[in-house]
């Protein structure tokens, strides 16, 4: 008999459960009689059924993110895809800036330790990257400009066609972390001017341990790992076949569902953000003003402990984050709130709903009455 409790997971910016589409691509790959032995450089049967596959989720990849497939390196992940582009121009131009916006990823932020050119420009209150400093900090040579499309706490959208063109006017490249976008809003790299664009197949419902860079039309190929003709000589190390095709499947899935997607998480999150204040009207909605993804919400209990309340609504059965990087299993107080201007206290208590693909209304009304809980449970401290 399971006597395990139902657990409701609301944490889809740090990984997304397997969507079905992902998962049926990459069982009908891994069951086959030889396993998923597909080494797709191979001239056998193996490898060119392989190779099939590969070219099959490239397309919807690119489709994604509006982009043509040839312009697709697979890899390891987002956080791979950010130290190659990092790491190319800091090797290549080590006498020229590179600007990076002040709310990125730590495989942004800390993908240069030694670099003495890196400069970080400011964002506003609401989360959206200065373009003013960004323009002055662009009047001293600068290679690269690093912005991020979506913020994973706060669910921002930046306006990457606005950055890349003053990147271009100073004559840098433009490089964007699309992670938390791609398969989320509409994405379209060429147009929006996009030299760089990471991705990462776990956010959308594909599985963990890969991703893709898309390049532009500067004619630059950052490039990493050396070693093999994979990818072009673009990234060396036999391909993970079966990842890739599960990152395709899910790729074409959000494609075909994001006007859904949507409306559906809107709503909810709407209902969500509405109760929230009702049953705790001191909290402090981040960035609810400006432009956000529709899966996001981030908030912020002033004078508790975001551990404290993580651990009291895991308790209760619910499973959600508080947005900075847990990567270590410590939590700390979220860089990307202190960047937005806010104090210690409201960094120290923010917490990050995340919904996705398998969200359903009943995993909202569970963590609101798990939250009134805790709210009745602590209100007296409050005070
Ligand atoms: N960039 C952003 C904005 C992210 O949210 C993440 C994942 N937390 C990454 C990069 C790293 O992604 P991956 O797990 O694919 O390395």
């Amino acid at each position: 008999m399971n006597t395990s409790k139902k657990h409701i997971y609301l944490d889809y910016n740090a990984s997304a459960p397997l969507h079905p589409d992902a998962w049926a691509v990459m069982e009908a790959l891994l069951t086959t009689p030889e396993n998923g032995a597909h080494n797709a450089s191979a001239i056998h049967h193996f490898g060119r059924e392989g190779q099939k596959t590969i070219e099959a989720a490239r397309k919807h990849i690119a489709d994604m993110v509006g982009i043509p497939s040839n312009q697709i390196i697979f890899n390891s992940g987002a956080t791979e895809g950010n130290n190659t582009v990092l790491q190319h121009f800091a090797h290549a131009y080590p006498d020229e800036q590179i600007i990076i916006s002040a709310i990125e990823h730590p495989s942004i932020t800390d993908a240069l330790p030694n670099f003495p050119n890196l400069k970080t420009a400011p964002v506003t209150h609401d989360g959206l990257i200065c373009l003013k400093s960004l323009e002055n900090l662009l009047k001293t040579k600068t290679s690269l400009v690093s912005c991020m499309h979506v913020n994973n706490e706060t669910g921002s959208i930046q306006n990457v066609s606005e950055l890349s063109g003053v990147a271009h006017k100073y004559g840098a490249l433009f490089h964007c972390d699309a992670t938390q976008s791609a398969g989320r809003i509409p994405v379209h790299a060429t147009q929006s001017g996009i030299d760089f664009l990471t991705l990462s197949s776990h956010k959308i419902g594909g599985p963990q341990g890969v991703g893709a860079l898309a390049l532009g039309i500067c004619g630059q190929t950052p490039t990493l790992l050396l070693g093999g003709g994979q990818e072009k000589y673009a990234r060396a190390g036999t391909h993970n076949v079966a990842g890739i095709a599960g990152f395709g499947a899910a790729a074409n899935a959000a494609t075909r569902n994001l006007d859904l997607y949507r409306k559906t998480l809107e709503q909810l999150r709407n209902k969500l953000e509405t109760q929230l204040k009702h049953i705790s009207p001191n909290i402090i909605i981040h960035g609810e003003q400006s432009q956000r993804v529709a899966n996001t919400c981030f908030f912020s209990l002033p004078k508790t402990k975001s551990q404290n309340l993580l651990i009291a609504l895991d308790l209760e059965g619910i499973s959600v984050s508080n947005g900075s990087a847990c990567s270590s299993g410590t939590v700390k107080a979220s860089k990307i709130l202190l960047a937005m201007g806010q104090d210690e206290d409201v960094a120290n208590s923010a917490l990050r709903i995340s919904m996705g693909w398998a969200t359903k209304e009943s995993d909202i009304d569970s963590f609101l009455s798990a939250w009134q809980k805790i709210i009745q449970r602590i209100q007296p401290c409050q005070k």
